[in-house]
């Protein structure tokens, strides 16, 4: 039987386990990308597992998310960063030289190649068929140090695609498209690898818009072969001797198959306040828009904002919207400058802003209060773009021109009837990408060689190796969905503290009761007790760190999210799954006790545990395989690795 180019790649690292959907398999990576929110606790694991330099053939930490100095914390982690690259010989991008998935593609990005990266996005390379996944910080830091990443095998989903884009379409409408059909969670426990006709006229960086906004799916990632589109972007971008050709077999056989034919797709939009809430333009047309952004890791890159200055040039935008464009990297930006293309947005009414993650987070930007925001972004949670009361519209550059011309929404097919003289720019890439480098620092160029922490940075928490007692009590009850932004939130002024876990754990679930941290630190020791789909969103490790930090030593929950009860593994944290009587029987300040020997039960494989609540007896369920058996056994994962380099040391 053939093989998907999804197993090839796998094959090609595969330290451990066989490639059967839901087998747990160890892959060796290439390379890892960490970014600053996530970078500092990164590194200070690296530090603490004692490891002198980076394994992998490429490890890059880019300074994006928080790159606006509010005071000195960030400039600390800055500091920090460039050291720890420095020290540990990774590449190091400065603050304002871009989005790390930009720079990485421009800079880094091959095909064939494994990449980890501790930012959700990190699959954007699968547009030029790098096997690229997000995960946890301390994945990547374990990967840097050289060990495999374990993941259980995904399906692997044939997404066909047939046709070409019409006019006006753009690869936006494809992965809107997507979402329209699958939800934001169609892509759960799935790798989607495009194949088929239509794939050779979308160029790489179209690919990558489209593997980039994956993430949104749920899917562990997405990927496309490679061909003369991804050799031709390769050569642009002066890495043209890294291109290899990675096709699947043609008897490959796929857990299932979408089929998208390119030429039906017409322009999209995701209405607030879900990616999965897509229409077409035409739908909601009409509205006065308050705020157009072109930008992000999504449409930041050159060949999303030539469209919108082509568009723009010589007219004149809305005088009630605001028009912003954000290029996601300092590359890009530089490049349409000396093109002259700058000039002329800024001609037409635009603010043009440094190359950051900036409004995609709420840093900066904020729209105003219910007002509608169109962007060229992949996520509109509600709050996320800095308000509770936004309206965030997710849209192609050319729907989001259009808009900032119009001020208000509309598909531009429409537009230009109107107009008369506006033609579709359709895509263009470079001869060249000539940007130059001196933000991107090389292992060889570093300026520090030893750590340099300032106040700000806080030593790693290490938990000791699991206990043969755990009660405690129920210090919180939650509801459904509770979700990582719940448990630790991401808003600006607590951001800052990603480095400082004592201080950042101050803020552990105080969305859901901000009694809880103080609670739970005099408790020493306890329970958290959830619903359904416990630590639903992002890969934030923090969020299983800081309840560790706290004293938290179990959750007993309906159901969790995959990454999170990962993460909860990877800090010892025990999570056991109840019924939902059995949920409905603890309240919040009940004792809890295990009654088995919880070490002993944890490692012998046991899976069902007895749970003594007010003296009233019921099951919960370990479901956990040996590797994940044994980190929790040791404490988490710092100390798992810890002991596992000593012992073959
Ligand atoms: Fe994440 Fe937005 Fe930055 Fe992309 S631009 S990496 S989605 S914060």
């Amino acid at each position: 039987m053939g093989q998907t180019l999804t197993e090839k790649i796998l094959e090609d690292h595969l330290v451990e386990g066989e490639l059967e959907t839901g087998e747990e398999i160890g892959i060796e990576i290439d390379q890892v990308l960490t970014q600053d929110t996530t970078g500092t606790m990164v590194w200070l694991q690296f530090e603490a597992m004692g490891l002198d330099e980076v394994q992998t053939e490429i490890a890059a930490q880019y300074c994006d998310h928080q790159t606006y100095q509010f005071d000195f914390k960030n400039t600390d982690d800055h500091r920090f960063l460039r050291s720890a690259a420095g020290k540990y010989g990774a590449h190091f991008s400065r603050p304002g030289n871009g989005i790390c998935h930009n720079v990485h593609r421009e800079n880094f990005a091959a095909p064939g190649k494994t990449l980890l990266g501790s930012d959700s996005h990190t699959p954007t390379p699968g547009g030029l068929g790098e096997l690229a996944i997000g995960a946890g910080g301390i994945d990547v830091t374990v990967a840097m140090g050289g060990a495999p990443y374990y993941i259980e095998m995904p399906e692997v989903v044939n997404v066909r695609l047939e046709g070409e884009l019409p006019e006006w379409a753009t690869a936006k409408d494809v992965i809107l498209e997507m979402l329209r059909r699958l939800s934001v969670k169609g892509g759960v426990g799935k790798i989607l690898e495009y194949t088929g006709p239509g794939v050779e006229s979308l160029t790489a960086p179209e690919r990558m818009t489209i593997t980039n906004m994956g993430t949104e799916l749920g899917a562990t990632t997405s990927i496309f072969p490679t061909d003369e589109q991804t050799e031709d972007y390769l050569e642009r971008v002066g890495r043209g001797d890294e291109y290899v050709e990675l096709q699947p077999d043609d008897d490959a056989e796929y857990d299932d198959e979408i089929v998208v034919d390119l030429s039906d797709l017409e322009p999209l939009i995701a209405q607030p306040s879900m990616p999965d809430k897509v229409v077409p333009v035409r739908e909601v047309a009409g509205q006065s828009v308050e705020q157009v952004i072109v930008g992000s890791c999504t449409n930041g890159g050159y060949e999303d904002i030539l469209p919108v200055a082509k568009m723009l040039e010589g007219r004149e935008t809305s005088m009630e919207t605001e028009t912003i464009v954000a290029p996601g990297s300092k590359q890009a930006s530089e490049m349409l400058a000396r093109e002259g293309w700058v000039a002329e947005m800024m001609a037409a009414g635009v603010n043009f802003s440094e190359a950051t993650c900036g409004a995609c987070i709420g840093i900066g930007h904020v729209p105003s209060s219910d007002s509608v925001s169109l962007r060229t972004f992949n996520r509109n949670f509600e709050g996320r773009s800095g308000i509770e009361d936004d309206n965030v519209y997710l849209c192609s550059p050319e729907v989001a021109a259009a808009a900032a011309l119009k001020g208000e929404i509309i598909d531009p097919r429409d537009l230009a009837d109107d107009l008369g003289d506006l033609e579709a720019p359709g895509i263009e890439l470079p001869d060249e990408y000539t940007g130059s480098k001196t933000d991107l620092i090389g292992p060889d160029e570093a300026v520090d060689d030893e750590l340099i922490k300032g106040p700000n940075i806080g030593d790693v928490p290490l938990k000791d190796q699991l206990g043969s007692d755990i009660e405690g009590e129920a210090l919180l009850k939650m509801e459904d969905n509770i979700t990582t932004d719940h448990i630790i939130p991401a808003t600006q002024d607590i951001l800052m503290y990603r480095s400082n876990v004592p201080k950042l754990s101050e803020f552990t679930l105080s969305r859901v009761d901000d009694t809880f941290a103080e609670r739970a630190l005099e408790a020493d020791g306890g329970f958290l007790v959830a619903g359904e789909n416990y630590g639903q969103g992002s890969s934030r490790e923090h969020a299983a760190l800081c309840p560790m930090y706290l004293g938290i030593e179990g959750v007993l929950a309906q159901s969790f999210a995959r990454i999170h009860r990962a993460n909860l593994f990877n800090f010892g944290i025990v999570p056991l799954t109840i019924d939902e009587d059995t949920y409905e029987n603890i309240d919040q300040g009940d004792e809890i006790e295990i009654v088995d020997d919880v070490y002993d039960a944890v490692t012998s494989g046991q899976e069902e545990f007895t749970v003594r609540v007010n003296g009233d007896e019921y099951t919960a369920v370990l479901d956990a395989s040996e590797r994940e058996r044994a980190i929790l056994a040791a404490g988490g994962k710092l100390s798992w690795t810890k002991d596992q380099a000593e012992g073959a040391g």
